[in-house]
């Protein structure tokens, strides 16, 4: 059983002020794996203490300087991948291989796609031409606490504490206290690489008590979550008496429109997609929209691609996908489940319960619901599972209607192999983001959404740009 009851305050790892055991589960077979401890008030408090104690100093420190710890924090961090490939799994039920690959290297992705951005970032220019004594400076909106959650975690935490550190913001980052190994092994590495006393800070904690008390800090100025739309709006509310900068990266229920010119691979290149961490990802294509003529066809395709899902333990190698994180997602996920059933979908794939031979831990039967149509409580609700929901749809209208109706707004997906098509969908849906045939978002994209899911942007040069305040200046003289 691993024991880490400490945080990392001012460049040290301290004793919290007061004791608050918390037992990390693993959600492979249900046994605690991990205890930590949770913080109170005195521990946020002196965590954000030393960031603002911090701030003048490395805002003040030139940019180069910030790009070159980060970089060398990625050589660090390429080293332990392992440590951190081991600690997802374990925590959060990443199967180990896809741990090592896409939960870890998701990191690496993220830093070096900031540092090539941040070379590139004028964070002095001029205003324009026509204005010779003016000057734009960008500089870090002060101290950050970054919240995140636990289904891609290295990957939320490199994405926050990459701008952060490189715009010259200093930070607080509270992980989600289901995985909080991965980001204690993280801190350990933001010690080796250097960064002065205080830049960044970890406390471990839950969303009523350290969460909170991060989104309503007089001294905190930003706060950057990722997670829930239920918590985004309960920290927008908490945050608005200090009237500080809110990040937000939140839920999505994503549609993949599937048109009868689709290439072959369509149908089980969504389902495989949908299937990927257990299902727990915001950007999941969700509801699976397909045009009439070749719909039949495509339930059948996704039954049997969902069929030959396999589930196990996340300990072991392979290209099953894991279980679901935790009890109270696994009751969630039933319920749902459930409820399409309820509501009329017509279940071709899983369904409720644990896949035959799976007792122990929070699996789920890869699900794919058919004839759904988008009132259902499995259209509209992020169900966070490995459950899709196909929609069929007779024209290009209809299925913009469809997508589009829905709260939220992350990512959607189009498959055709009509280009004019393709661009006039990429124009017409309304979400942050929006990929084409299968074809992934290429290094430095802005990843975030629209309407309740949220209003921030990560990665590459808009990363950066959300950690980083803009000052017009007047009268600059020539230097
Ligand atoms: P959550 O939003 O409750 O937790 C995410 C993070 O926010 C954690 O660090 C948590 O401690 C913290 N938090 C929770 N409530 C808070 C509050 N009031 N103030 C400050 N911080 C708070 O997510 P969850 O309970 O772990 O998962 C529930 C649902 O959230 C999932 O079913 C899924 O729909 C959604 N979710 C979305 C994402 C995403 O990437 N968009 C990630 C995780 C979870």
């Amino acid at each position: 059983m691993i024991e880490r009851r400490n945080f990392y305050i001012d460049g040290m790892w301290v004793a919290p002020s007061e004791a608050n055991d918390f037992h990390v589960i693993n959600p492979s077979n249900e046994e605690p794996c991990a205890t930590i401890s949770l913080g109170s008030q005195a521990d946020t408090d002196a965590a954000v203490a030393a960031a603002k104690a911090a701030l003048t100093g490395w805002m003040a420190t030139p940019a180069s300087d910030r790009i070159a710890l980060v970089e060398k924090l990625v050589d660090i961090y390429q080293s332990r991948t392992e440590d951190l490939a081991q600690a997802m799994s374990l925590e959060m039920g990443a199967p180990i291989d896809m741990a090592r690959t896409q939960q870890a290297g998701a990191g690496t992705w993220h830093l070096k796609n900031f540092i090539r951005a941040a070379k590139e970032f004028e964070f002095e220019r001029p205003l324009g031409n026509h204005a010779p004594n003016d000057r734009i400076i960008y500089e870090a909106v002060g101290v950050a606490a970054l919240i995140t959650p636990w289904n891609w975690p290295m990957n939320q935490i490199t994405l926050k504490v990459g701008a952060a550190a490189i715009s010259g913001c200093t930070m607080v980052l509270k992980p989600s206290e289901q995985s909080p190994l991965n980001a204690m092994i993280f801190a350990d590495m933001m010690d080796e690489a250097g960064f002065p006393p205080g830049v960044f800070n970890l406390v471990n904690g839950d969303g009523a008590g350290v969460g909170s008390q991060l989104s309503a800090h007089p001294d905190v100025d930003m706060v950057s979550f990722t997670g829930s739309t239920r918590a985004g709006t309960a920290i927008s509310k908490n945050a608005a008496d200090t009237l500080k900068k809110v990040h937000l990266e939140l839920g999505g229920k994503g549609a993949n429109v599937v048109f009868a010119d689709a290439d072959e691979k369509a149908i089980k290149r969504g389902v495989l997609h949908m299937m990927n961490n257990t299902g727990q990802s915001c950007n999941a294509p969700s509801r699976m929209l397909v045009q009439r003529p070749v719909y039949d066809q495509a339930v059948e395709t996704a039954a049997e691609v969902a069929n030959k899902v396999t589930v196990g333990s996340a300990a072991e190698e392979g290209r099953h996908i894991g279980p679901v994180v935790n009890e109270v997602q696994w009751n969630k996920i039933q319920d749902l489940i459930q409820k399409g059933i309820d509501e009329g979908a017509r279940l071709v794939a899983g369904g409720t319960g644990r896949p035959e031979g799976l007792n122990k831990g929070y699996y789920v039967r890869p699900t794919v619901f058919a004839d759904a149509n988008n009132q259902m409580t499995i259209a509209r609700e992020e169900i966070f599972g490995p459950v899709l929901t196909m929609i069929p749809f007779e024209t290009e209208e209809e299925a913009i209607e469809i997508a589009n109706d829905t709260p939220y707004g992350l990512t959607n997906y189009v498959q055709t192999q009509d280009g004019a098509r393709a661009n006039r969908m990429a124009r017409a849906l309304r979400s942050g983001m929006v990929e084409m045939n299968g074809q992934l978002r290429s290094a430095g994209s802005p990843f975030g959404g629209m309407k309740q899911s949220g209003n921030g942007r990560e990665g590459g040069v808009w990363g950066l740009e959300d950690f980083l305040e803009v000052k017009a200046v007047g009268g600059w003289a020539a230097e």
